[in-house]
C-alpha cells in the first residue's frame, strides 16, 4: 500500500500520469523515484528494458533503451530473469513497480 509520505494518507491519492497526488495534504511525487506502486517498499533498482516498435506488420524492432525501475520483491522474477539473460528485462515488461499488480496473479509459467 502507498501512502504519502507527507501525512501517511492513504485512501485519497491518486495518479497523475508518472506522479503521484496527495488529495489529503496536496503533496505530489513521482511513483517512478523510489516507491513501489505493488507493495510501496523503496527498495527499487533500475534495469534496461529494450524500447520496441511493431515494424513491418509482426517484426519487432529494437529502438532504443530506456531505464525502468524494478521492485526487488515484486519484480523479483523477472529481474532474476533478466540477470540470467545477461542484464536487460524482456520488451515489453511493466514492472509491477510501475503498475500494481493484482493479487493472486502472479507469474505460473516456470
Ligand atoms: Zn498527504
Ligand atoms: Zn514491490
Amino acid at each position: 500500500m502507498i501512502a504519502c509520505p507527507e501525512c501517511g494518507e492513504d485512501g485519497d491519492l491518486r495518479r497523475d500520469k508518472a506522479d503521484i497526488v496527495c488529495d489529503g495534504c496536496g503533496h505530489r511525487w513521482s511513483s517512478a523515484s523510489g516507491v513501489c506502486a505493488s507493495c510501496g517498499g523503496t527498495d527499487l533498482v533500475k534495469r534496461p528494458r529494450p524500447l520496441t516498435q511493431f515494424s513491418r506488420g509482426t517484426q519487432l524492432s529494437i529502438v532504443g533503451w530506456v531505464d525502468v525501475d524494478c521492485c526487488v520483491v515484486c519484480d523479483a522474477d523477472a529481474l532474476d530473469r533478466a540477470v540470467a539473460a545477461g542484464g536487460p528485462l524482456p520488451a515489453g515488461y511493466i514492472p509491477a513497480a510501475r503498475e500494481p499488480r493484482p493479487s493472486g496473479a502472479a507469474s505460473s509459467d516456470q
